[in-house]
Parts: C-alpha cells; sequence; structure tokens
C-alpha cells in the first residue's frame, strides 16, 4: 500500500512557494503547464525537482480538454510566466503541458501551440493520468481524476496505465447543483462551494451528483481488478467525497491532503 508522504510534502511545498518563492539560483527550471476546464496552474521546479514557485488561476479558455479560447489561453499562460519569472528573477524556458486521456489526436496540438504561444519551448506532451502518476507512483489500481469539465479514469497495472477513460461530469456540474439548491449565481456558487467551511453542508446536496461520477467510476473499472481507488484533481478537495466514492464503490479509496495540484506538479516532473 502506498502512503502519500513524499505526494503530500511536495503538495505542501509546492502550496508555500505558490505564497512565497524560493529565490535561491538555480542552473535550471522545469515549468509543469497545466491547461484546465477550470483552472490555468503553472508549477515551477529547480535543478533538483524542488518546487520553488508556482501560480494559478480560475479561467474560461479550456473545455474538457478542448481549447476554446486560444488566444485568450496564450494570453493567461503568458502571464502568469512573466509573473513568476519576475518573483524568480530569471527566465522560464522549459515546459511541459499535458492533455486529458483519449484527447491527442483531438487537442494535444493545439495545448502545445498555446504552451509554445506563451513562450515556452516544450520538452514534453504527456497524458494526464501519466503526469499525476509521476507524483503519487502507484504500482496498481485506478486513479480518478475529478477535475472542472471531466472525470479521468485510469488504471494502473505494475506501474503503468492500462486503461485510461474521460468523461464529461465535474466540478462545473457540482457548482451547477450549488447554485440551484441555494439560488446563487454560478460564480457565487463555484466560491462558495470551494470554500472548505462550507463542506460539511454541501455534502448530503451534492451526494447525488458524488453518487453519479461513483457510478462513472464503476462502469469502466469494471472487468479489471481494482483494489484501490486513488483520487486526484481539485474536485477532490470537497471533504467527505472519498466516503461517498468508497461506499457506492466498494473499493477502498484515498486521495492525497490536497489532491488540486498532484497533476501540475506531475507535468513539472515530467519536463
Ligand atoms: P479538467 O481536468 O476537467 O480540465 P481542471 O484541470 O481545471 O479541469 P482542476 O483544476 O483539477 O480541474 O479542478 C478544478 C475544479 O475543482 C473546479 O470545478 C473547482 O471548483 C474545484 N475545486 C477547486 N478547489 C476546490 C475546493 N476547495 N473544494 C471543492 N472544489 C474545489
Amino acid at each position: 500500500e502506498i502512503t502519500f508522504d513524499s505526494c503530500n510534502q511536495l503538495v505542501s511545498q509546492f502550496e508555500a512557494v505558490v505564497k512565497n518563492p524560493v529565490r535561491e539560483r538555480s542552473s535550471v527550471y522545469y515549468t509543469g503547464v497545466d491547461l484546465g476546464t477550470a483552472c490555468v496552474v503553472l508549477a515551477v521546479l529547480d535543478e533538483n525537482f524542488r518546487p520553488v514557485a508556482g501560480a494559478y488561476r480560475y479561467a474560461d479558455v479550456v473545455r474538457d480538454g478542448m481549447v476554446v479560447d486560444y488566444i485568450g489561453a496564450i494570453r493567461i499562460v503568458r502571464e502568469l510566466k512573466a509573473e513568476l519569472e519576475e518573483k524568480l528573477d530569471t527566465e522560464l524556458l522549459y515546459a511541459a503541458a499535458a492533455i486529458p486521456p483519449g484527447t491527442d489526436s483531438l487537442d494535444g496540438g493545439a495545448i502545445k501551440n498555446v504552451v509554445q504561444g506563451a513562450g515556452f519551448e516544450i520538452t514534453a506532451l504527456l497524458d494526464e493520468p501519466t503526469a499525476a502518476n509521476a507524483v503519487l507512483k502507484i504500482q496498481n489500481g485506478a486513479v480518478v481524476d475529478i477535475g472542472g469539465g471531466t472525470t479521468g479514469i485510469s488504471i494502473l497495472k505494475d506501474g503503468k496505465v492500462v486503461y485510461v477513460a474521460d468523461e464529461p461530469t465535474g466540478g462545473t456540474h457540482f457548482s451547477l447543483v450549488v447554485s440551484g439548491a441555494y439560488n446563487l449565481s454560478f460564480s457565487e456558487a463555484e466560491l462558495y462551494k470551494r470554500k472548505e467551511e462550507n463542506h460539511k453542508e454541501l455534502l448530503p446536496v451534492l451526494k447525488p451528483v458524488i453518487e453519479k461520477v461513483a457510478s462513472i467510476i464503476n462502469r469502466h473499472i469494471k472487468g479489471y481488478d481494482v483494489d484501490e481507488i486513488y483520487l486526484v484533481g481539485g474536485t477532490c478537495c470537497l471533504a467527505g467525497i472519498e466516503t461517498i466514492i468508497e461506499k457506492q464503490t466498494g473499493i477502498h479509496t484515498r486521495k492525497p491532503d490536497n489532491p488540486m495540484f498532484v497533476t501540475p506538479l506531475g507535468i513539472a516532473f515530467s519536463c
């Protein structure tokens, strides 16, 4: 059984450097660019693969792995890059990016062009579950990435991804449920949902949509011998989501302390 120790340590280092970048000189910097449906994240590692800076912005430039606002996406990545370069007092040259499983033929080119258009030299373009597993280091089990627009399911055997799927249900749907239940606008609901102090009260409201995600997981893992589910992605920050998924799937379900930054850090690791 894996422990999340190194993953948790890395993510908490990352959270710290998002607030206070490490300005010690490094001979090279590796940047991971995660262009998500809800959020664009840049994670920077130093020559020893330690997090030194990071920045993220909620944006509406990608939907379900597809770049829908190409110019907007370039602008955001360029702005976040400039912000980090100023904080680190260096130029960031190299970046890796990731695409949701199954969209490579569709949009890998667009994601690559966005990262290059923002001024990076792209060194790797990998799929999201492989990126997440660079940090999680799972040998066997299912990694379930519940992001903004979609839920990605990947099954690992002996450390290799043997099955992937991506389904259009994610945090955006959670926000829509909150919006309806509390009579809030979508953006108000989105902010309400992200506050940890509201999670206890929200869990029963969100139970049906979490059960829907669990049924998607069940459909995809059927036929595979999965003993453990590992949750990543911003939506899994919701306290208690793991309990409902575990109950509905009957499979031991675990998540790291902060599931939101696992994939972006994994992308940077693969740079
Ligand atoms: P996708 O993977 O679908 O392209 P993404 O990469 O933008 O989307 P993430 O950044 O992993 O997805 O997650 C974004 C989602 O996580 C949003 O729906 C956001 O509301 C949700 N989220 C972020 N923080 C929290 C939180 N603290 N509590 C609940 N939900 C959260």
